[in-house]
């Protein structure tokens, strides 16, 4: 499927299928009729090793590669620095396209890389994790760390366009893939009753995808969940790109999931496994609260677990409660949470007391 990304700022697709690094040369060609095409790629090593063939095979002369190594602590200003001056020595100039061929810290370099250089060049998502693919290469937020916190820096940029291919996922390791799909569960329980059920009754056939040596398996099942979940994401940022309002609903789970993340220093929990616990602490509050019923609230919290498992973690519910407070989020000093009312709806609340929340994360660990 081809899902449309509609902003004031940009417009753009998100073409999502297996099998389509093959095709690529054809596809990015078409984006920009009439100016010159000079594409660099940005990856990291280990993902080039696995996927360059494919990813060469349309093009006559292959691009300049510029590689990135692998994990968050490398998306920081420095790296965007040496790029930008590997970039200059590599002669790109403002026709360069510059093509993210990674996960989300590929993604987010690249894009703030792209925002900066000479100003502003364009640039185009290939994601090859879940998590990219659903989330991160969507919606034009681009950006590196600081040490004082993640993503502390940056801008919004859009991509021209955004190429998922479904068979990138195979060599995804499993925890990874599961971790991804905490993010579906996310979007299916915020926006999209009919993925949350689909997700509760294909739940083997999706998590079959990857595994070490399924080279071959069928990402059919995936495929469906990742263009489900990329159509909320698109739905969500095409009425509301600078977050202002609806956008918000994209963070459920994700303010006591980033405390859990802050907590244990980004190391032990993947972000995904961090919202699923974020997830169930704010389901807890939810039914404390009425505005969902338990057997509603049950559900998803089955489905969370079904697609664990989630790692545990040592932290306090003060400890927490007290990082949430300093949420990049948060305006004014106010905490707004996001709460189911029922699957595939959700309310934001701003009212949520001190006592309220301790509970609730109390109950989680
Ligand atoms: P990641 O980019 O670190 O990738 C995870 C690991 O998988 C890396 O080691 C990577 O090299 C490896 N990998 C990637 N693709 C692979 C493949 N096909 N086969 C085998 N290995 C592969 O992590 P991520 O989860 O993709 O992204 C996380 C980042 O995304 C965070 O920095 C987060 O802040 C950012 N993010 C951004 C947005 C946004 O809107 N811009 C949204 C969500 C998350
Ligand atoms: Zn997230």
């Amino acid at each position: 499927p081809v899902i449309p990304i509609n902003t004031p700022s940009a417009t753009y697709n998100v073409t999502i299928a297996p099998n389509l690094l093959p095709t690529l040369h054809p596809r990015l060609r078409k984006l920009n009729p009439g100016r010159p095409f000079r594409p660099f790629i940005i990856t990291s090593p280990n993902i080039w090793a696995l996927w360059s063939k494919p990813f060469l095979a349309s093009f006559k002369e292959p691009p300049t590669v510029l590689f990135h190594p692998a994990g968050e602590r490398h998306k920081r200003m420095a790296s965007v620095e040496s790029l930008a001056q590997q970039l200059s020595t590599a002669g790109a100039d403002r026709d360069a396209l510059l093509l993210a061929f990674g996960g989300g810290v590929i993604g987010d370099i690249t894009g703030f890389l792209a925002a900066i250089y000479m100003r502003g060049i364009r640039y185009v998502q290939i994601p090859t994790t879940l998590l990219a693919q659903v989330d991160s290469s969507i919606g034009g937020k681009t950006g590196v760390n600081l040490a004082a916190g993640k993503n502390l820096i940056g801008s919004f940029h859009h991509p021209q366009a955004v190429f998922a291919d479904t068979d990138l996922l195979r060599t995804l390791p499993p925890a990874e893939l599961r971790a991804g799909l905490q993010e579906s569960i996310k979007a299916g329980v915020i926006y999209d009753a009919r993925l949350f059920r689909y997700m509760e009754q294909n739940a083997e056939a999706i998590l079959s995808a990857s595994a070490p040596a399924k080279r071959n398996a069928d990402t059919a099942a995936l495929a469906k969940v990742v263009a489900a979940s990329v159509r909320v994401k698109a739905e969500v940022v095409s009425q509301d790109e600078k977050e202002s309002g609806l956008r918000m609903i994209l963070n459920f789970g994700h303010t006591i999931g980033h405390a859990i993340e802050a907590a244990t220093s980004y190391k032990q929990l993947l972000h995904g496994e961090a919202v699923a616990w974020g997830s169930i602490a704010a389901l807890s509050l939810a039914v404390a609260r009425n505005t969902i019923v338990e057997k509603d609230a049950n559900r998803i919290v089955n489905l969370i677990l079904r697609y664990g498992p989630l790692p545990t973690f040592k932290a306090t519910a003060e400890e927490l409660v007290a990082l949430t407070a300093r949420d990049k989020k948060n305006r004014s000093g106010i905490r707004s949470f996001v709460l189911p009312t029922a699957i595939g709806k959700v309310e934001i609340v701003h009212d949520v007391t001190e006592p309220e929340l301790l509970a609730a994360t109390q109950s989680m660990l």
